[in-house]
């Protein structure tokens, strides 16, 4: 026959060599596979020629390449090792029925390896013990091509693989976005092995990433395999073969720890080689890293966030300002800082009981509704000496009260003794979260020397401005405020107060009810009067108010207010004398005079029977 020469295995090798020029364009192995196929055909002039080769991902099952595309598989079994170093014809009858139409059959064979099953269908005179020595080398010929087209296969992927792996790292190196890290990731999985389905589990989620396959890692028994790749760091798998699948779990290592895993499910059960495990793997462990530089990232910036803060506050805190302010400055920080709705700070007292909260905490704090809570976390921290952080407080309300749930509770310790306590509520249960507790704890820590000192200065102020009799400013200060006003208002009423015969009453009920007198006087002034006006004590039982920016007939009515109301109220019942001056811009004066004419009104009053306001109206000629 003129096939079986030594000339036609020649013309074969040489159009299989052409074949391989990759020059010509990319590589394609089933393609050229396929093309062989076609070559053998038309030399040998044959019917139909198909090749079953294995796959390298699928160890037990072949694919089949034929010049008849119309043929539907049969079977995708392994190709066994019966075939090894045989060239078989029909007088061989094949177990496998996928093999039964074919003449000859040359199995192409790599030392124990099976590459692949040649099968020929077509002239009936192949049939020939003489023509074996032929198919021998003819099956050489072929082995050698395909072997070096899967090598050639090889290296065109690994090719493919580096650029993947290039381009993964190159965004990885180019961006901080970790969401464009992980996106380059999966669209170069879903690239390479388009069938497989992928999901990142991550530890502990990272917000929405709405165009990510990002599925929570947890601890359940159905995700063992997972669990072990996150807990060990190396590659585990799992075969389901009633679910028909294989899923490959690859933990995503960074530097400092694993942050999940990448788990690729195989839509059929197979074995995934190990140049594949290895390039998900290395895909893996950049999403590790891409993990890690975000949170390292993240973390970093709110450190410096934190410092901020706390530096920021301190600082503000140490800047002489009154105590109010520190406390809304504090309060506005936590807020915002934080995300919080309500804020206080509360004073306690040496055994812990609450002494008051103070101003500059949320409005909330002035209702009634707040001491529950405040009265909770001193309780809680009475028996705890600790801070507080709570995700879910049930405490028991009436119906209408407000409820929060989230609640934070630091006490202000100054040299060992508490002082009292930062609150910090949320309705939203869990709302803060470990590191912000932490935080309010530093920022409290930080602050309460400069709370404590801007209280200690405010009490030492109020000492020295405040007579200790009767809790009214002093004369000094009275003074001060006075002159200031002259300068900067534009009117002012100035009142001054005598006791009538107040040394009968000392010598009735003698000098303890004379002081008691006193005071109540004082509480009769301090309840009738605004917090900018000034209640004095001008000395012994004569006192003094000053109405800054107040007219004369507002400033009359309060001077007959208090003359009525200490007729009324005091007990035993006595009565006072007032003096009334005024200025405006139109009719400067200077303090002297201002209390002069006072002085004078006041004289008038007691000429005149006492127990009544006296006005000087007009200013003495100068
Ligand atoms: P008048 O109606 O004219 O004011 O009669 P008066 O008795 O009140 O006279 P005057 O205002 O001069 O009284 C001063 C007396 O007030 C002297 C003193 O006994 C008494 N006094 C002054 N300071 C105090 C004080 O701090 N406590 C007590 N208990 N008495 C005081
Ligand atoms: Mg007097
Ligand atoms: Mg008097």
């Amino acid at each position: 026959m003129r096939f079986f020469t030594e000339k036609s295995i020649e013309t074969l090798k040489s159009q299989f060599f052409d074949l391989i020029d990759t020059e010509s364009g990319v590589f394609h192995y089933q393609d050229v596979i396929k093309t062989m196929l076609h070559t053998i055909q038309k030399i040998l002039e044959l019917e139909e020629v198909t090749i079953y080769i294995s796959q390298a991902w699928k160890n037990q099952v072949s694919i089949r390449l034929s010049t008849n595309a119309n043929k539907i598989q049969i079977g995708q079994s392994s190709l066994s090792n019966e075939w090894i170093g045989l060239v078989k014809t029909v007088d061989f009858s094949p177990t496998d029925i996928r093999f039964k139409d074919y003449q000859v059959l040359i199995p192409l064979c790599k030392s124990e390896e099976v590459l692949g099953v040649l099968c020929l269908k077509g002239n009936q005179s192949y049939i020939n013990p003489s023509n074996q020595d032929w198919f021998e080398q003819f099956a050489i010929v072929c082995t050698s091509f395909v072997q070096k087209a899967q090598e050639l296969y090889k290296i065109v992927m690994e090719e493919k693989r580096y650029k993947q792996l290039f381009r993964v790292n190159e965004k990885f190196h180019s961006t901080m976005d970790m969401e464009a890290v992980l996106g380059e990731i999966i669209y170069t999985l879903q690239e390479e092995y388009p069938s497989f389905t992928y999901y990142l589990m991550l530890s502990h989620d990272n917000d929405n990433h709405s165009e990510l396959p990002i599925k929570d890692l947890e601890y359940d028994s159905e995700n063992i395999a997972a669990m072990e790749a996150y807990l060990t760091g190396t590659i585990q798998m799992e075969d389901s073969l009633t679910e028909r699948r294989s899923v490959l779990y690859a933990p995503l290592k960074g530097k400092q720890g694993v942050y999940g895993v990448l788990q690729v499910i195989a839509p059929d059960t197979l074995t995934f080689p190990s140049n594949e495990v290895e390039f998900i793997k290395l895909l893996a462990n950049t999403a590790g890293s891409a993990l890690e530089n975000a949170q390292l990232y993240q973390q970093s910036k709110r450190l410096i966030a934190d410092l901020q803060l706390i530096n920021e506050t301190s600082h503000r805190l140490n800047s002489n300002l009154r105590l109010t302010e520190t406390m809304s400055y504090m309060t506005e920080q936590i807020v915002q800082s934080f995300d919080a709705e309500e804020v206080c700070f509360v004073l306690v007292s040496p055994d812990l009981k609450p002494i008051s909260v103070l101003a500059g905490s949320t409005p909330f704090f002035e209702t009634d509704d707040s001491m529950v809570y405040v009265y909770y976390v001193v309780e809680r921290l009475k028996k705890e000496k600790d801070s507080i952080f709570m995700g879910d407080v049930e405490i028991k309300l009436d119906k209408d009260m407000k409820r929060y749930r989230s609640i934070m509770a630091v006490p202000m310790v100054q040299s060992g003794l508490i002082k009292g306590l930062a609150l910090v509520m949320h309705r939203e249960p869990y709302h803060f979260s470990f590191e912000t507790f932490k935080l309010l704890q530093s920022l409290i820590h930080h602050s309460t020397l400069a709370f404590t000192n801007s209280m200690l200065r405010e009490e030492l102020e109020k000492m020295v401005v405040t007579d200790h009799l009767t809790k009214l400013y002093s004369r000094n200060y009275l003074d001060t405020q006075v002159h200031e006003s002259l300068v900067e208002d534009q009117q002012g009423t100035f009142l001054l107060i005598d006791i009538d015969n107040f040394k009968c009453v000392n010598d009735k009920f003698g000098h303890q009810v004379g002081d008691e007198i006193l005071i109540q006087v004082a509480e009769i002034i301090k309840s009738n009067i605004r917090d900018s006006d000034i209640g004095a004590r001008w000395g012994g039982e004569e006192l003094a108010v000053y109405l800054p920016r107040i007219p004369l007939d507002a400033g009359i009515s309060i001077a007959n207010r208090l003359v009525d109301k200490v007729r009324e109220l005091s007990k035993p019942s006595i009565t006072i004398s007032c003096g009334v001056s005024y200025w405006n811009v139109d009719n400067p004066d200077n303090f002297t005079n201002l209390f002069k004419r006072a002085d004078t009104a006041l004289y008038v009053a007691k000429d005149t029977g006492k127990d009544r306001v006296v006005v000087q109206e007009k200013l003495p000629s100068l």
